[in-house]
């Protein structure tokens, strides 16, 4: 195999809780993880030597500071593979948007190389290679539906959620991850998502116990910054949503739909109002 061509899904967190603050300043979270449909295409071919970076889109860097890069590199290192390798990044998940975009593209990468250059690894082992890109990677690297705890790179499998169609909006605000989890006021919190529950109801298959479970605690801080957000939910849910909820620390805002034709209808609309979002109807994705 010289070549292989591969999709890096987005997530939403169907369910974000913060549990406490670390003494290193991390935070210990509990989340159900949802992978969606909409993705980055990623072609990997093998080359004589070196990494060389491609990427469509000016918003993400085409350095050795972009994610895929890194995962490239450390597998390398890790495994001693001498050849090269080019990879051409096709992007369609927002940047910087609440969605894993690069978590999910060094999880990309991870398996297609120990695809293409036969390395063996196993799952487990790829996901102990990718917690050192980011406490998403692991995650990214299994998708389908799954609680994250600790720093959010320890997993337990679910089984897949009933199929449901989703609308991503993101606005166009830049929100800092960082800044989120400091800001947020713990001891302000007064009630918990119910993260238990939600995981009940996936595994009970109900889409209904799982929707009215959908909360999560970074909303407290990034809506107060960004009031687009809350305007961009309420109309989610004046649109046929079951639910509109912000995904990860945002900006990107998630609706369940139980139609698919009352999701284009409501992107559309929302396109008229706000035409600086960016937004698309997906569904969620099953693990592969
Ligand atoms: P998370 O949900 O994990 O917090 P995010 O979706 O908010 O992530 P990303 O899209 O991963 O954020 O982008 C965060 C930053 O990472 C961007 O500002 C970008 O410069 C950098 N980055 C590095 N590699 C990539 C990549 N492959 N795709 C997008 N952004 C990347």
């Amino acid at each position: 195999m010289e070549s292989i061509e591969l999709a890096a899904y987005a997530k939403i967190n169907l369910g974000l809780d913060v549990v406490r603050r670390l003494e290193n300043g991390y935070h210990e979270v509990k989340m159900v993880m949802q992978t969606i449909g909409l993705h980055d295409t990623l072609r990997l071919e093998k080359t004589k030597e070196g990494i060389a970076l491609f990427v469509d889109s000016s918003e993400a860097p085409a350095d050795e500071n972009n994610l895929a890069y890194k995962a490239a590199h450390l597998l390398k290192e890790h495994c001693g593979v001498a050849e090269g390798i080019s990879i051409h990044l096709q992007k369609r998940i927002p940047v910087a948007a609440g969605m894993a975009g690069g978590s999910t593209d060094a999880a990309a990468v991870l398996k297609g190389m120990n695809r293409l250059f036969s390395l063996g690894l196993s799952e487990e082992e790829l996901c102990g290679i990718g917690v050192r890109l980011g406490a998403d990677v692991p995650y990214c690297i299994m998708g389908g539906t799954a609680l994250a705890e600790g720093i959010g790179e320890k997993l337990t499998v679910l089984p897949d959620a009933p199929d449901s169609v989703v609308l991503v909006a993101k606005p166009p605000v830049s929100v800092s991850t960082k800044y989120v989890y400091e800001t947020l006021r713990l001891s302000e919190i007064e009630k918990h998502p119910d993260i238990d529950g939600m995981v009940r109801a996936v595994r009970e298959g109900s889409l209904a116990g799982i929707v009215s479970r959908m909360e999560n605690v970074l909303e407290s801080v990034t809506e107060k910054e960004h009031s687009v957000i809350t305007g961009i939910k309420h109309f989610m849910e004046e649109n046929g949503a079951k639910k509109a909820l912000m995904s990860g620390s945002g900006p990107t805002v998630f609706g369940i739909y139980e139609d698919r034709a009352d999701a284009e209808k409501a992107a559309e609309k929302l396109l008229v109002r706000k035409p600086c979002v960016q937004a698309a109807v997906t569904a969620f994705q099953r693990k592969e």
